[in-house]
């Protein structure tokens, strides 16, 4: 198994943590240690750690900002690779285009949208992700998504191989693209495409949809987010709320009193915890309405023996 000296050896100045909690990366504030966690700051650190990992067979968790993601109290055998903080540079490319790592966040991409007069971006602002975690979900909110303004990506696969995705390649349709359907590759770097506009009005509009999140979400609360998907013709939430559940406790994991379809780290949740809510939520809905909930969270770790189905 990889060690964290292998990994100075091959790339001497990336930040490398042994045994790193990963509650320290989730918005859910959960998950036990990672083995290894590194941070690299260019494409090339990514790719020499990528093909590093291969060769020792080492199993690598690429996150972006871990707002997406529950994570096994157990915690993460082998490599995780962090992309927020490192592959974070943006840079406005042509009168419509903004080039973007995939570390940037995407309260930063919106902000420097909006300071070049780039409209088309607003939705995304209060998405607590990376540019390169939104494309792989394809984050959406208030009638955006990020299928809307991305053109172009970059990206490095298991094999250590580079390719470009262009408009329809990225396979982008409600939480899901190319990334959710290739685990092992890695976005690196987004080109957008967006609509001048007036900066103040860009940031009005923003700010405008940032209040309906503030009075609609509790974000007081570490989470995950909604943790299901929308299922066909409606919403997780009003079904949630519907059979009783908003409030509804396992531990220290809650259905959230202001949004049901927000499960709330109230204080010392474990994924354990979270987990349990989740299957008592489904099989409630499931009872009572008919319909499936399908988590939008990805559940990631060592869950040995107890690997979740
Ligand atoms: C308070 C709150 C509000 C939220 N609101 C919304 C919302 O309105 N709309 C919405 O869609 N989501 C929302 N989310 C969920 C989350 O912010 C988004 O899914 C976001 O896009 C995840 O980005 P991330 O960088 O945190 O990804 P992570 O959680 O770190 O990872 C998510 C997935 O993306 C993959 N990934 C990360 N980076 C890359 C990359 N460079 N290349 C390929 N794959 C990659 C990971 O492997 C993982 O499978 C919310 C979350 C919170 C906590």
């Amino acid at each position: 198994m990889l060690e964290r000296q292998d990994i100075l050896d091959v790339c001497p100045d990336m930040t490398v943590l042994a045994d790193e909690p990963m509650r320290r990366h989730t918005s859910f504030a959960i998950g036990g240690p990672a083995d290894l966690m590194a941070l690299p700051g260019s494409p090339a650190a990514l790719a020499a750690l990528l093909a590093l990992a291969r060769r020792r067979e080492t199993p690598v968790l690429l996150m972006g900002n871990g707002t997406n993601l529950l994570v096994s109290d157990q915690g993460v055998r082998g490599l995780v690779v962090k992309t927020h903080s490192g592959l974070a540079g943006l840079r406005r490319s042509g009168e419509r285009e903004i080039v973007a790592g995939c570390g940037v966040l995407l309260s930063a991409l919106a902000s420097a949208a909006a300071r070049w007069g780039l409209s088309g971006l607003a939705f995304a602002h209060g998405i607590p992700g990376t540019v390169g975690g939104a494309v792989c979900m394809n984050a959406g909110a208030y009638d955006g998504e990020m299928s809307r303004v991305v053109r172009r990506t970059s990206y490095v696969n298991a094999a250590g191989q580079f390719g470009v995705l262009a408009g329809p390649a990225h396979a982008f349709s409600y939480r899901h693209s190319f990334f959710t359907d290739h685990g092992g590759s890695f976005a690196l770097e987004i080109t957008l495409t967006l609509t001048p506009g007036d900066p103040d009005a860009i940031r009005a509009e923003t700010e405008a949809l940032n209040a309906r999140r503030r009075a609609a979400q509790p974000l007081d609360l570490p989470s995950a987010g909604s943790v299901f998907k929308r299922p066909l013709g409606g919403h997780a939430a009003p079904l949630i709320e519907a059979c009783g559940l908003k409030g509804a406790r396992v531990g220290g994991a809650a259905v959230s009193d202001k949004h049901a379809g927000f499960i709330v780290n109230s204080g010392g949740a474990t994924c354990e915890d979270v987990r349990r809510l989740i299957e008592q939520i489904q099989t409630r809905v499931r009872a009572e309405t008919g319909v499936q909930l399908e988590p939008e969270i990805g559940l990631v770790g060592d869950f040995g023996a107890g690997a979740p189905a």
